[in-house]
């Protein structure tokens, strides 16, 4: 005779399931590595939940689209169905029929939630459009004679390649105004060489042959959790995972680092690691045939900063590059103008 299926053990299975996926997601997250000082909000790697949050912007979207309230009714119904309702999921109902009043409670809590999840995610926009009238007063309208400028072209003096993490913005840290600053911001703040494509070369082609910047600065931070990804990645590259895909062109910073640092902790690897990839990423920035000409002619001049969160304090360097000679000690390359900002 056939088995009816189990709804209820098969939900629990997919949660089940669902728990052990996430838990070998976590393997990549600098989290699961020891943390000497408040480290462990590093956040990038983080599934978020924005599509709620997104909710009434795409039905705004949708509404532009179809034109007519009549065409998007039942489209929206299902849409606010999705995202709100449970009683239309026919598995949380064969759960709630079959089981306890406390799965029956589980899923009304999170009718609340999903609710609570909407009217917070307007809560946020609501914030940023605060923000942003408060820029449109008190920057745009009152700067705009540079604004109109801007709208017909933009010079920048530097081309800025950081780190995607949400606490290291260099406009924030910076200052960097707009207009003022052709940015990028990938995991790690990496530069790959040229042989490697990717959309930081794309930037780096048209911030330097198209808008020709004076400066390319790269910099990186503390508790980076891209580096700390990099440093405890096996040795055979997991191709599946984009991180790791991503990550390894920084390999050459992760062997130095374990070359020279092999007996520090794991932690302090990491923290010598998210230096020398930046300085990793200065060289490989050389390989780039259009940079390295105009390096060598003096036109273009590359940097190297480190911002340390935990201390709030920044280090900056700039390389000092020879194309034909080579300094006493036989190099080529070497830094100069050093500071430290604290
Ligand atoms: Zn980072």
């Amino acid at each position: 005779m056939r088995r009816p299926l189990n709804y209820v053990y098969l939900l629990r299975f997919l949660r089940l399931s669902w728990r052990q996926n996430g838990s070998a997601m976590a393997a990549l997250r600098p989290s699961t590595a020891p943390q000497p000082q408040d480290c462990s909000a590093v956040t990038f790697l983080r599934p978020r939940n924005s599509f709620l949050g997104l909710s009434r912007t795409s039905l705004g979207i949708t509404r532009q689209i179809y034109g007519s309230r009549e065409k998007l009714g039942k489209f929206e119904e299902a849409h606010l169905r999705s995202l709100g309702s449970n009683k239309s999921d026919p598995t949380l109902r064969v759960e709630a029929s079959r089981d306890s009043a406390g799965l029956a409670q589980e899923i009304t809590n999170n009718n609340k939630l999903g609710v609570n999840k909407i009217e917070q995610g307007l809560d946020l926009f609501g914030e940023m459009k605060n923000r942003f009238l408060s820029f449109k007063r008190h920057k745009y309208l009152e700067n705009s004679e540079h604004f109109e400028k801007l709208s017909k072209a933009q010079a920048p003096k530097f081309m800025v390649i950081a780190c995607a993490d949400s606490r290291v913005c260099p406009s924030t840290i910076l200052g960097f105004q707009p207009g003022d600053a052709f940015m990028i911001r990938n995991v790690a703040n990496l530069v790959p060489p040229v042989e490697r494509p990717s959309e930081t070369n794309a930037a780096l082609e048209f911030a330097v042959n198209t808008l020709e910047v004076e400066n390319i600065f790269v910099i990186g931070h503390s508790c980076c959790g891209g580096i700390q990804a990099l440093m405890s990645m096996p040795d055979e590259i997991d191709r599946s995972s984009f991180i790791r895909n991503w990550v390894v062109v920084g390999k050459k910073a992760r062997l130095s680092t374990k070359a020279v640092a092999a007996n520090l902790s794991f932690d302090q690897q990491c923290r010598h690691c998210e230096k020398e990839s930046i300085n990793q990423s200065i060289l490989n920035l050389l390989t780039y045939p259009w940079i390295e000409e105009r390096v060598g002619k003096g036109v273009l001049s590359i940097h190297g900063g480190y911002y340390d969160f935990t201390k709030c304090t920044f280090e900056k360097w700039t390389l000092d590059y020879k194309r034909s000679n080579v300094d006493k000690e036989g190099r080529r390359v070497s830094i100069k103008d050093q500071a430290f900002w604290c």
